[in-house]
């Protein structure tokens, strides 16, 4: 239903200024993230092959209706083996030109046997070189038919967040706790979640990237929660930290120093800074808190079609932010063994500063 709103002809477009920079004839693309930004295809086979002056797309006798359906400003080519292997034999039959050519492959999203392959499928004129992240590199900035889609998201997975804290009570499994909340994430509408829901009761809140176990939610203690959903394609992710029961001093403490940690990343982000200075923000605060140390991860991720893009908001990051981009602002502080605390937004970087996508408030909630 919003297929018709997306301008692929200008994102591959864009691609093709990139290729004549980086010095190549053509890229194969065939991370599938990649292939649906520049062309609308959502299924599990293809591959898309851009050059300066036509983009192919490749896939099996599956996918046929459904390519024709989705896919927009590129030439179908459904053919009878992997789509890989139909992409270098059209390269052969095509571009069989008397010079040589460049053929870029996406390193980070080859298997060395398919590199073995294409390899020999190839003309000998064919150069194979891996090509620097050109498609991510565009996926970092959001156009603004993609800030809607994760708007959306966002507020399908925020607005999802009481069932959750319904959900939550001592004694409960943490698999139960996740399990009633993805079935309501489901009823209302989301695709998928965008990872498996990390629900960290008690002593397993101090493990900054636990999985939901079948460990009981105690009496008194934290309980991170962290969650996501998919929505036209679309990740959301947010993290709310609560607390079952009165929480004590020091708990509170570092609860404190953790949102003070997150509202200063937040304030840092703005387009002409680099990443690694909002990390330093956050990183700054806990460290006069005294909580440095137990800051173990990085301070956000990009989010869009993955739950993990470009850029990595991390302490030697130099990306620079620009407007469009979306990132999440997650700094976290867990003590081994006794407890853990992590709030995490998106925020979308606009033209002077940037706009916090996740509505939910963040005092520290007790159930
Ligand atoms: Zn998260
Ligand atoms: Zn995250």
């Amino acid at each position: 239903m919003y297929t018709s709103r997306v301008n692929f002809r200008s994102r591959q477009a864009q691609l093709q200024r990139s290729l004549e920079a980086s010095r190549l004839d053509a890229l194969l693309v065939t991370h599938l993230p990649n292939i649906r930004y520049l062309c609308g295809f959502t299924g599990s086979a293809a591959a898309l092959l851009i050059a300066e002056d036509n983009c192919v797309f490749f896939s099996d006798g599956r996918y046929g209706e459904q390519s024709r359906e989705e896919v927009q400003s590129a030439r179908i080519v459904i053919a009878r083996k992997a789509p890989l292997l139909a992409a270098a034999e059209w390269l052969r039959l095509n571009r069989s030109t008397s010079g040589s050519s460049t053929l870029g492959i996406e390193a980070e999203h080859l298997t060395v046997a398919e590199r073995k392959r294409l390899f020999k499928a190839v003309s000998s004129k064919t150069r194979i070189r891996e090509a620097p992240p050109l498609v991510e590199q565009l996926r970092m900035v959001k156009d603004p038919d993609e800030i809607e889609k994760v708007r959306a998201a966002v507020n399908l997975g925020a607005s999802l967040f009481a069932r959750l804290l319904r959900a939550i009570r001592p004694g409960v499994k943490e698999t139960q706790a996740a399990a009633e909340f993805e079935y309501a994430a489901r009823s209302g509408g989301a695709e998928a979640m965008s990872f498996p829901t990390i629900i960290a009761a008690g002593k397993r809140s101090a493990l900054p990237h636990a999985r939901a176990s079948e460990a009981k939610i105690p009496r008194l203690g934290f309980v991170v929660c962290d969650f996501g959903v998919i929505l036209a394609g679309y990740c959301s992710d947010m993290t709310r930290t609560l607390h079952v029961g009165r929480p004590r001093r020091q708990a509170r403490r570092l609860y404190e120093a953790v949102l003070q940690a997150q509202l200063a990343a937040i304030a840092a982000v703005r387009p002409g800074v680099r990443v690694r200075e909002v990390d330093a923000a956050a990183r700054k605060l806990l460290q006069k808190h005294g909580f440095g140390r137990y800051f173990t991860h990085s301070t956000g991720h990009g989010v869009g079609l993955e739950i993990h893009e470009a850029p990595k908001v991390a302490a030697g990051g130099s990306e620079i932010l620009k407007p469009g981009m979306i990132i999440t602002i997650e700094p976290g502080a867990y003590l081994a063994g006794r407890y853990g605390v992590r709030i995490e937004d998106m925020v979308v970087v606009t033209k002077h500063g940037c706009e916090v996508l996740t509505p939910t408030p963040k005092e520290l909630v007790e159930i």
